[in-house]
């Protein structure tokens, strides 16, 4: 009998345990990606580019002899019709981590096996399983640089070799059609800008990787937080979809570390920064929504309001914030250092509950990943583990001048910051939600707040919420 796999965030043919491991059974695979609720829930970007790995993934099945086959519903249902439609005895997946997709698959789980069907999740979207990491009394970690110490130098299994074919089943069952999910439907922004930014599929993810180590690695740790250059690896995007695994990017670290690139060890880092996000979402699941420090519940965040939305459009009149904003619309990404500034003037200077921007960047990161986001926003507002202080306030003018010294990173993306805008600034204009209405002879906007004074105003805030507690 076949083996159904089902495909989630793992769209790749190389290093793929579940994969793997359905394909040595020598047996016939039917692989199926489900439009269940968690998929009707992403946000548009994410949405529109999970429709577009979707499209390029199949086609690389084609290739090896095999199909994506597409379904729409619950995913326990539609498993359960294929079970009956197709005979197969075994459904795999790759492991996920987020609260919401805990709680599916194991219900999914305990459900099939039930109905006497062989289930094995694998792993594959992290280095480390969270529960494979402990602390020394057993616990989890709750603060970065002890776990790093403690995986740095962990064997991490070599990468499984693409299966040269996938066995196919005598007769397939039938499929939706991928046009007929309208995956980009609620990217009402324009999304042929956002596509000339984004590298989807497996060969563009290693792509990436092979052009960061050739090129940028060697001066990764000295230049990643220049907003005005591209020194980082821009993988976050393929790690999302899983269009490459992090075992193989980690081997590849590594590799470059042990040639002699010294910053290599601080791309290594970062991948475990990610590692740190699952392993937080996983033994705390309220990272995703509560604040993790029980302490900041019934500080005084500002809700929805004049500010937040413009935040949103870019138009807070702090260049670097906007200029931010607007890179976001057009690449469907934003700088680290971008975006720590973002969120800090979010919820700092204007005070509002980081569950907004969180969001806000959920509906337009094109590398939207629920804990790295969550973990992200928490960090920045302070309410997180190992949190920035609440008294570390970025200056994001000073901030502006220390790693966009030249103003580069605010002339490419404000059409305002110049008199003859560079296209990726004009490119907001097409890029971002039509109903904004913003043209490039807007006049500059003034700044929604002075600096000193939302700093002033956030401190105030900060220690009388303290002293009631
Ligand atoms: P590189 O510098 O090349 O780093 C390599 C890899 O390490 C990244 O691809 C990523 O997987 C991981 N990594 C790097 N920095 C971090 C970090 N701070 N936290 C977790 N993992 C990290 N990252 C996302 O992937 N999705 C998100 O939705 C997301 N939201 C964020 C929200 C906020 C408020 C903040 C401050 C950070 C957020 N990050 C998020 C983390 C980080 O900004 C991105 O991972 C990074 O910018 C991706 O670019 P890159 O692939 O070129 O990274």
């Amino acid at each position: 009998p076949p083996i159904i796999l089902w495909l989630r965030r793992d769209l790749r043919l190389s290093d793929h345990p579940a994969l793997f491991a359905a394909c040595q059974s020598g047996r016939p695979v039917i692989p199926v990606f489900i439009h269940d609720d968690e998929v009707a829930g992403l946000g548009a970007a994410p949405k529109w580019r999970l429709g577009l790995a979707l499209k390029h993934f199949a086609q690389e099945l084609t290739e090896k002899g095999s199909r994506l086959i597409l379904r729409r519903g619950a995913a326990l249902d539609v498993l359960r019709a294929l079970v009956v439609e197709t005979g197969a005895r075994s459904v795999l997946w790759t492991r996920g981590y987020a609260p919401g997709q805990i709680a599916r698959d194991t219900a999914v789980k305990a459900a099939l096996k039930a109905d006497g069907l062989e289930v094995q999740s694998h792993p594959g979207h992290l280095l480390f399983e969270p529960w494979d990491v402990a602390t020394k009394d057993g616990g989890f970690y709750k603060v970065y640089t002890p776990m790093w110490r403690a995986v740095r130098d962990r064997e991490v299994p070599a990468p499984v070799s693409a299966p040269a074919r996938i066995a196919a089943p005598d007769v397939w069952p039938a499929s939706d059609r991928l046009d007929d999910w309208q995956m980009g439907r609620a990217m009402d922004r324009g999304a042929d800008v956002v596509a000339q930014h984004i590298h989807v599929g497996e060969a563009a993810a290693h792509g990436r990787l092979g052009a960061f180590l050739a090129h940028r690695v060697a001066r990764y740790k000295s230049d990643r937080d220049r907003l005005d250059m591209d020194a980082c690896s821009g993988l976050s995007e393929n790690l999302t979809y899983g269009e490459i695994s992090p075992r193989t990017i980690w081997h590849a670290g590594w590799r470059a570390l042990q040639d002699g690139q010294a910053q290599a060890e601080d791309f290594l880092k970062e991948l475990v920064w990610r590692e740190f996000a699952y392993h937080l979402i996983y033994h705390t699941p309220r990272l995703e929504s509560e604040n993790w420090r029980p302490d900041w519940d019934g500080f005084p965040w500002q809700g929805e309001g004049d500010a937040v939305q413009a935040w949103r459009q870019g138009r807070t009149g702090i260049e670097v914030v906007d200029a931010a904003m607007r890179e976001l619309y057009v690449t469907g990404r934003m700088h680290n250092r971008a975006r720590m500034l973002v969120a800090s003037f979010l919820t700092k200077h204007l005070l509002v509950d980081w569950r907004l921007g969180r969001d806000w960047f959920a509906d337009c990161l094109v590398d939207w990943d629920p804990a790295a986001n969550a973990m992200g926003w928490q960090w920045v507002a302070g309410s997180g583990p190992d949190a920035a202080p609440y008294f570390r306030i970025f200056n994001p003018d000073t901030q502006a001048q220390k790693f966009d010294p030249n103003a580069g990173y605010r002339k490419m993306w404000l059409a305002e910051a110049s008199r003859t805008p560079p296209q990726t600034a004009l490119d907001f204009y097409k890029a971002c939600p039509r109903a904004w209405k913003l043209s490039p002879s807007d006049t500059r906007p003034i700044p929604i707040i002075d600096l000193k004074t939302g700093r002033e105003r956030a401190l105030a805030a900060y220690h009388d919420h303290r002293e009631k507690q």
